[in-house]
Formats: C-alpha cells, sequence, structure tokens
C-alpha cells in the first residue's frame, strides 16, 4: 500500500497526466500537425553545437575512472571554480570553489536547499502565481508553504501582502525571475523593496529569513532586458541556476546553487548541502554534465528563436481581446482567460485543439498559461484556432 501523503501527490498530479493522454488522444484523430500543444515547458530551440562537442572531447580526453565515477558530493572542484569565476567576471562578485554546489536541475537544487532549512511546519513564502512544484518541494520536507497573492497588473511581488505573510516561522521567501508562469522580470526596485521588507522582518522576529532566487530563465530574456542578480540587493540569498533551458538541456539534469560567504550559517549550510545532495539519493549532480558545463560555461542558445515566437502569439492574442503582460524573458505567456472559470476555459479550448493550462495549477485562477516553445510554423498554425475560441466566447 502506498503512503498516505503519496496518494495525495498521485491524486494532484493526474491533471497533467490527463492532459498528455488528451494530447495524444487528439493527435491519433487529427494529426500532431493540427493539435496545438502549449502545455508543455521542454525546449525546442536545439542545445549550441559546443555542448556535442565538449561531450566527445571529454570522452575522448579524460579518465574514464575518474569522469564517471564518484567525487565530492558537492561536485568536481575544477567545474565549481569555472562557475565561480564566470560568475564573478559576470556580476562582479567574490566566489569561490566553496561557494558553488553542482546539483541535478533546479529542481535537485531546490529540494536539498529546503532539505538543508526547514523544520517541521516552518514556513516558505511564495508569490503567485509560482511554478506549481514548489508546493510538492516544500512538502517533501513538512514545510508549510504560504502564498502571498497576486498584484495582477504587474505580476512582480505583491509587498504589501507579503509584509502580511510573514511571521516568526518564515525560513525562507522563493522568488523566480523571469517568471514561469508570466514571463516577467523582476526590476531593480521590486528587488529593492523585497530586500528592505526581509531586512525588516529579521529584526522584527530575530531570525534569518532566506531569499530563494529560482533562476532556470535568467538567460532567456528579450529586448536587452537585465535579470538583476538577487545577491547584489541582499545578504541572505541562494541562487538555484539550471541548464534546463539556458543550454536546452532537461534531461541532463544539470544546475548549480551559489551560496555567497555572508549568509548567515553560511560553514553550516554548506556542509548540509553537500550532504543533502549525498542523502536525497542525487548523490552528485551527473558527472559528464558537470564537465560539459566546464568547457562551455560561455555558450548560449539562441534566444532570438523564443522572441519570434513571443511576437507571433502575443501579437495575434491582443489583436483578437486577449488581455495579457508582454512577456520579458522565459517562455510562457500568461492571459487571461475570457471567463472567471479557467479550468472550464481550458476544456472549451480543446475542442478548436488548443491545449493550454489552468492558471490555477499556479495559484492564479482566472488566467491560463500558453509555452510558446514550439515551433514558429506550428504557432502560426495555431492563430486561427484562436481566433475562433475568441469568436466562441464574444458570442456567447
Ligand atoms: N523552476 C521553475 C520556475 C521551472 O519552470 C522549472 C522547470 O520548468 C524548474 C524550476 C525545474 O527545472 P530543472 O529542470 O532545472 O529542474
Amino acid at each position: 500500500m502506498i503512503s498516505n501523503k503519496m496518494k495525495v501527490l498521485v491524486a494532484n498530479s493526474s491533471t497533467i497526466r490527463a492532459m498528455f493522454e488528451e494530447g495524444k488522444r487528439l493527435a491519433n484523430l487529427y494529426g500532431a500537425e493540427n493539435v496545438y500543444d502549449f502545455s508543455l515547458g521542454n525546449p525546442n530551440v536545439v542545445p549550441p553545437d559546443a555542448v556535442k562537442e565538449a561531450i566527445v572531447d571529454i570522452v575522448n580526453e579524460e579518465n574514464p575512472n575518474v569522469l564517471h565515477g564518484y567525487m565530492n558530493n558537492s561536485g568536481y572542484e575544477d567545474v565549481r571554480d569555472t562557475v565561480a569565476t564566470y560568475l564573478n567576471n559576470k556580476y562582479a562578485l567574490n566566489l569561490g570553489t566553496a561557494n558553488i554546489v553542482m546539483t541535478c536541475g533546479a529542481a535537485g537544487g531546490l529540494n536539498i536547499i529546503l532539505k538543508t532549512l526547514l523544520n517541521p511546519d516552518d514556513e516558505i513564502i511564495v508569490f503567485a502565481p509560482f511554478f506549481g512544484e514548489y508546493s510538492n518541494y516544500v512538502n517533501n520536507f513538512d514545510g508549510k508553504l504560504v502564498i502571498v497573492p497576486p498584484d495582477t497588473t504587474t505580476f512582480e511581488p505583491n509587498m504589501e501582502a507579503l509584509k502580511a505573510a510573514l511571521t516568526s516561522r518564515t525560513k525562507a521567501v522563493i522568488i523566480n525571475s523571469p517568471n514561469n508562469p508570466t514571463g516577467v522580470i523582476y526590476s531593480d526596485s521590486a528587488l529593492k523593496q523585497l530586500a528592505a521588507i526581509l531586512e525588516e522582518a529579521q529584526k522584527t522576529f530575530n531570525t534569518s529569513i532566506y531569499l530563494i532566487s529560482d533562476e532556470p530563465y535568467r538567460e532567456i530574456a528579450y529586448d536587452h532586458a537585465t535579470v538583476p542578480y538577487p545577491v547584489h540587493y541582499y545578504k541572505n540569498t541562494f541562487i538555484g541556476y539550471s541548464y534546463s533551458k539556458s543550454l536546452s538541456l532537461p534531461g541532463e539534469r544539470i544546475g548549480y546553487i551559489v551560496v555567497p560567504s555572508e549568509v548567515d550559517d553560511f560553514n553550516d549550510i554548506m556542509g548540509a548541502l553537500n550532504v543533502a545532495n549525498r542523502i536525497l539519493g542525487f548523490v552528485n549532480a551527473p558527472s559528464l554534465f558537470q564537465k560539459v558545463i566546464g568547457k562551455c560555461i560561455e555558450s548560449e542558445v539562441d534566444v532570438s528563436i523564443y522572441a519570434r515566437n513571443r511576437d507571433l502569439l502575443y501579437n495575434h492574442l491582443t489583436s483578437i481581446g486577449f488581455d495579457c503582460i508582454k512577456p520579458k524573458g522565459a517562455f510562457y505567456l500568461f492571459p487571461k482567460a475570457l471567463t472567471a472559470d479557467d479550468r472550464a476555459f481550458c476544456e472549451v479550448a480543446k475542442q478548436f485543439n488548443l491545449l493550454l493550462v489552468p492558471g490555477s495549477s499556479f495559484g492564479c485562477p482566472g488566467y491560463v498559461r500558453l509555452a510558446y516553445c514550439i515551433s514558429y510554423e506550428q504557432i502560426e498554425r495555431s492563430l486561427p484556432a484562436f481566433s475562433k475560441l475568441a469568436t466562441h466566447y464574444n458570442s456567447n
């Protein structure tokens, strides 16, 4: 018999499975090219050639016992050193090997951070709309997820609601910019306000409150937008980075955590992250892909492909009456549904072969998420379906 905790989680994940099954059913009926699946955040832009070249070179050059062997649970020291030096040059930081832990993507990173920090019933604050997996990750360590309601005019953190949510049990606040699902990049002024509020709360409660910046989309930014580096704003910051989107490598499970030396209880935290990586069963981030990162640290995917997709979809949707903030990053649009019930709206969209994700899955009912990391041609083909969906609502 499976655990009571897992029974609930399995039941909750049935929505995603149902969406996947529906996509397959529609593709069988109408042909894959006539089904417009905007439900998955799986990058369609190919990894840079440098990644393939690095894999071949590493496999040919390295001693196989070293390359495929166990290592320090925080990762290869030479790779952590390369990551630290790269970040120092890019963001004017003062990091070394000891500040970096290589992880199994952002998901692995977040889980070892939460394992490191949480006692049962400790509170983790998130801002709606948020990546739904946060609630599972917090639940893994018996923490309590506290959801700050959205500011739907900007989709930046709602500062007044944050102040009301902070308590003596607040262990950390998670932010995600560029954001999944809104595509918003948190501004310099938002980060300043956020930092001031957290400083104040630390004094009031005499606690350490950590800011966890979940950054798989840091490199996916458009129109020359800059993505502020949270370490410059608030001392107690963890950065959770991933190459899943920035190098289109989600299946390879590779990323890292940055913990600056100034963070409260730094030595204990680094020791705990190292042990958490081991005992959660990650043991260490994949060795071959750590080495790939060491060689490809300067590589990038072609973000202009996503920018072109964004423009095509955003321009069409807004021209037919959808209300939507123009995303500055990530590869999602988050328009308001054309009726208050976002789940019902997604069901109706399926009648036009459009697969969308309800905003309720991100703690933000009334909206829908569209992942535009699919081909430009497929988005072009989908536009008449969106027009028919809008007409359906306008004429009813
Ligand atoms: N955080 C956010 C906001 C995401 O959108 C995702 C994946 O889509 C993740 C974390 C997990 O990414 P990874 O593949 O690096 O574990």
